[in-house]
């Protein structure tokens, strides 16, 4: 496996693989590699003949005052685990290979941004986006793989690819939990032992909003109140938002379907958590 830092070696490689018609799959992540990027990187070298695992943390789109410098960094875990996995590459450039230092550039999206998780951290998903649209453009994925996890963050990409043409399969995955219910993270690492077992109320709360929707309740409002109430009832846990939306554009529907989605954001201690599922399927 290579281990490559440097814009224009990315490039070269993957366009070798490329033109030797290897299909090439793109696994972006911030690193701390867990079970839930593992599950994407087994899905990629599943699909694809040449996987590649970018980990880059991000500063776009963290912003200031939030975990940057703190959020863990374990590349030589990292590395091996995905050597293990059969990783074609893993691409490990540093923030100023990434951007330099006169960059001014961003992608910009509108509504999908400003809500939700836009609401809360508002210069988040251009970081995002730009990040992902340049590594698009360094790598030149046919595929690349996302977690269900971020569910808002698939929509997004999925909506940048489709508006500015990227020739990119966008594929997401199912979201990985701890046996309790809690969705794995790499900012789990931040929850004190009592903490972390009352972020399993994000989970419960959506199975609850699963289970009320499977037994025949479409009012949102009511799936939304249910999900407010099984998290309000947990001490040190502040809600952020716990809402449906349309499974594709985030909108808030009249009448909840399946195919909708169960989003929840909430602070544990001072950790910010979130989670989803799809109602109808319930994962
Ligand atoms: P991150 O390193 O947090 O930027 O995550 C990289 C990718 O892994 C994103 O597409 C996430 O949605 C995905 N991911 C993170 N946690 C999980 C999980 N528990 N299950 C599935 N995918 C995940």
């Amino acid at each position: 496996m290579k281990v490559v830092e440097r814009k224009p070696e990315m490039r070269e490689l993957a366009a070798g693989w490329r033109a030797a018609g290897r299909r090439v799959g793109l696994v972006p992540t911030m690193g701390a590699l867990h079970e839930g990027h593992l599950s994407l990187v087994r899905a990629a070298t599943g699909e694809c003949d040449a996987t590649v695992v970018s980990i880059f943390v991000n500063p776009t789109q963290f912003a200031p005052g939030e975990d940057f410098e703190q959020y863990p960094r374990t590349l030589e875990a990292d590395e091996a685990a995905c050597d293990k996995l059969g990783v074609e590459a893993v691409f490990a450039p540093s923030a100023d290979e990434m951007y330099g230092a006169a960059a001014e550039t961003y992608v910009g999206q509108d509504r999908l941004t400003t809500i939700l998780e836009g609401a809360a951290r508002p210069t988040h998903f251009r970081g995002v986006l730009t990040v992902v649209l340049k590594l698009f453009h360094i790598v030149g994925p046919h595929a690349a793989y996302f977690g269900r996890k971020d569910y808002q963050q698939a929509v997004v990409i999925r909506r940048m690819v489709a508006d500015l043409d990227v020739p990119v399969e966008i594929r997401v995955c199912p979201t990985v939990r701890e046996p309790g219910g809690l969705a794995l993270s790499s900012r789990n690492n931040y929850l004190r032992p009592e903490e972390r077992r009352r972020a399993t109320c994000l989970f419960d709360a959506l199975c609850r909003a699963e289970r009320l929707f499977e037994e025949g309740e479409r009012d949102p409002g009511a799936l939304q109140r249910a999900m407010r109430e099984r998290l309000g009832a947990e001490t040190g846990v502040q809600v952020d938002y716990a809402v449906i939306t349309d499974g594709a554009d985030l909108t808030t529907p009249d009448t909840a379907r399946a195919g909708d989605v169960a989003l929840v954001a909430a602070r544990v201690g001072e950790t910010r958590l979130i989670d989803n599922i799809v109602l109808g399927e319930g994962k």
